[in-house]
């Protein structure tokens, strides 16, 4: 309830159920009011004009009103106002009449300067006064109507009678409001009803407990009731600061959407209350296409400005309920807590592109900026919400890559079986825990052994399973939001190892290596660039490898992650050349500077045959185009014989060196690298 609680000031349909159920209210309300005014007589003006106690009460109750008691969890509607303290405690000494008056005047003061919608004003005085109409009857019953000629002190033999009268108030008002958030939310009444009863309860029975107290001491000394200021002032701070605190634990601080958090725990919420009653659960992720540029060429305050307006069409694009939350970067989402199915998820997704189509405008320029978003629904892709959160996300993936706009989850397009879902939620929380590893695999020249750099491989220890190879968990990684912590991971991790190297005089350059995916990733370049400004190493320490597969779908998006990369001035090589389809057009027009051929036909190089009029063509190939060539997997001797003879740059396997942990790769570095001293003119510090 608390998110679509800002949506409720559009005001609702004419004819529609809570236009008709807020009318009825508000009409009724009136009615009350104008009926208990009526009762109001001259003189019963002028005794309270002149009584200190109103007043002091009449402040008291503006004060309540204008700062509702806002809690962790609650919100400006449901947190209850300690104004009800007062109206309820006027209620019980000088009657209806004045309580309702001062009510509705100090709810129409608070709606006019909290600049509510008048609608909602109108329905809180009627929702107020017949509350308060509904306690008077109890009273009634028990003959008790005062007024301020005739007040009535409450004392401890009217401990049942006011029990009932404020259980009167409470039901009436946590009806008439929950009635008008169920019909606002489109959730059945009762649930919503019972959905925080208790919590409503205890803030009311907390509250109006302290009315027969005050009426005491309205009869007794008024100017006790000054007193009641400062405890209920330490109430409001404690709550604002827990408030505050949650907030900023639950909310992104740029554009103060929920967080991926908070998206969590709604969107565990949403589910089971799905179970419950038999409804799908919507979950909508969302990247921007073409953010990246904005950030790059106008500076990360435009960017951040940008974001904001996004956020802002974002949640008046969506449906009253639904949930904006921003997961980090470009990346939003939307949950749907009800929805029919998947075409409606999809018209919401429409409906959330088209809020975006429009340009945006900033700094007098305008910005056209497109979206890709998955969807996945709740029971139909996913029971639960982690899988929801990642089938909604294979699906962006899907519409990304194939520039489909938005794309519904579709499992014969997803290889995550549950055993390997198990394995990526460990693995999660393998990076978090700093389990993984990097080993690093030397690079020789095929001429004369020369270092030519160290490949960094990722390794996972689980505390169960022993040692995982990347081949297992890298491809699950790929398929989901995980690749990117994964790469700052890995990336992170080399280059602090590189700035270790090259701060011990040892200049080898490091070769991470890169998914498909985190080209598609607009972060990539930045992580990059700022870990190797906070290392203090140049560009020239590392070098990306991409894997040619890159290119057998729609590398539009790919290439410019590419061309970023290239242009910060990281060398790019073509990993696992042979296996995918590099045209030689687009060879010559991609930056790289390396290929690694791969592994499955420098193996069989040493029997001749095809494969070696294979790697020779692509040793020419590349040296005409100038670009070096890497042969990877050389087992053995008679292999490095060969590629010797056909004049290949470079080398990597197992006959030249494994993968070893860092301790290792150092003292093998140290024995072959001729160590650079440090020099303040050093090529590698920065330009002054
Ligand atoms: P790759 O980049 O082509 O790396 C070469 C793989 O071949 C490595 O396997 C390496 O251990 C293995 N290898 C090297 N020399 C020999 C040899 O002489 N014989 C044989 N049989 N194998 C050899 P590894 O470490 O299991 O990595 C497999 C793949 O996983 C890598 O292929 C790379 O594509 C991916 N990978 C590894 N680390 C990362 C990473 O940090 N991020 C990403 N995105 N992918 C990674
Ligand atoms: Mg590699
Ligand atoms: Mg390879």
């Amino acid at each position: 309830m608390a998110e679509g609680i800002k949506n409720r000031d559009t005001e609702p349909r004419p004819g529609s159920p809570l236009w008709i159920y807020l009318a009825v209210v508000t009409i009724l309300g009136a009615a009350v009011l104008a009926l208990a005014m009526s009762r109001l007589t001259p003189a019963d003006i002028q005794l309270l004009a002149s009584s200190p106690a109103f007043w002091i009460v009449a402040g008291l109750i503006c004060f309540g009103e204008l700062r509702p008691i806002v809690t962790p969890g609650s919100t400006e509607e449901d947190g209850g106002t300690t104004s009800t303290i007062f109206t309820f405690a006027l209620l019980l000494h000088v009657g209806l009449p004045v309580a309702a008056l001062l009510q509705a005047a100090a709810t129409v003061l608070a709606g006019v300067l909290t600049r509510k919608a008048p609608f909602r004003t109108a329905f809180n005085v009627a929702q107020y006064c017949l509350s308060l109409g509904a306690a008077a009857l109890i009273l009634r019953l028990f003959e008790v109507s005062p007024s301020p000629a005739d007040p009535w002190v409450v004392d401890g033999a009217h401990l049942l009678m006011v029990g009932l009268a404020a259980a009167a108030y409470f039901v009436a008002n946590d009806g008439l409001v929950g009635t008008a958030v169920a019909l606002h939310e489109r959730e059945p009444i009762a649930r919503t009803l019972r959905s925080d009863l208790a919590y409503q309860a205890l803030v009311n029975v907390a509250l109006l407990s302290m009315s027969p107290i005050v009426v005491v001491i309205m009869n007794r000394a008024p100017a006790l009731l000054s007193l009641l200021v400062l405890p209920l002032v330490a109430v409001y701070t404690n709550a604002s600061i827990s408030l505050k605190r949650e907030h900023q634990a639950h909310h992104d601080g740029l554009t103060g959407l929920p967080n991926r958090k908070l998206l969590i725990t709604r969107a565990a919420e949403a589910l089971s209350d799905a179970h419950r009653y038999e409804r799908r659960v919507g979950l909508l992720l969302l990247d921007l296409d073409r953010f990246k540029e904005v950030n790059d060429t106008l500076g990360h305050p435009t960017g951040d400005r940008l974001l904001q307006l996004v956020a802002y069409r974002l949640r008046h694009g969506v449906r009253p309920g639904d949930i904006v939350a921003r997961l980090g970067g470009d990346e939003f989402a939307v949950l749907l807590p009800s929805v029919r199915d998947t075409s409606a998820a999809r018209e919401v997704a429409a409906r959330v592109r088209a809020a975006l189509a429009e340009p945006f405008r900033l700094d007098g320029m305008f910005f056209h900026l497109e979206a890709s978003i998955g969807v996945a629904l709740c029971p139909d892709h996913a029971p639960d919400c982690q899988l929801l959160l990642q089938r909604a996300d294979v699906a962006m993936y899907v519409a990304k890559e194939r520039r489909l706009g938005v794309a519904i989850y579709d499992a014969a397009k997803d290889r995550n079986s549950p055993a390997r879902l198990g394995l990526l939620g460990e693995l999660r929380r393998a990076i978090d825990r700093g389990e993984l590893d990097l080993h690093y695999q030397p690079k020789v020249s095929v001429a004369d052994g020369e270092v030519l750099g160290m490949e960094a491989l990722v390794r996972w220890h689980h505390p169960a399973r022993g040692l995982i190879l990347p081949e297992e968990f890298v491809p699950l990684a790929e398929q989901s939001y995980l690749m990117r912590s994964l790469t700052s991971y890995v990336v992170e991790r080399a280059l602090a190892q590189a700035a270790e190297w090259w701060a011990d005089g040892l200049r080898v350059q490091i070769a991470v290596n890169i998914s498909a995916r985190d080209l598609l990733d607009s972060n990539l370049v930045d992580v990059v660039s700022a870990g190797l400004l906070r290392h203090d190493i140049p560009p020239t320490a590392v070098q990306m490898e991409i894997t040619e597969r890159v290119f057998m779908n729609e590398p539009g998006h790919a290439m410019e992650t590419i061309e970023a990369l290239a242009g910060s001035g990281i060398a790019l090589a073509l990993d696992d050349f042979g296996t995918g389809y590099s045209s030689l057009v687009r060879l010559r027009r991609l930056p790289v500077r390396e290929i690694k051929i791969d592994a499955s036909f420098v193996r069989r190089l040493a029997n001749g045959g095809d494969d070696a009029v294979i790697v020779a063509s692509i040793i020419d190939l590349a040296r005409a185009l100038g670009i070096s060539s890497v042969a990877e997997g050389v087992e053995s001797e008679a292999t490095l014989a060969a590629l010797r003879g056909m004049d290949c740059d470079a080398a990597q396997g197992w006959h030249l060196g494994r993968p070893m942990e860092a301790g290792r790769a150092t003292a093998w570095l140290a024995e072959r690298v001729p160590r650079q001293p440090l020099q303040a003119e050093d090529p590698f510090l920065p330009a002054p």
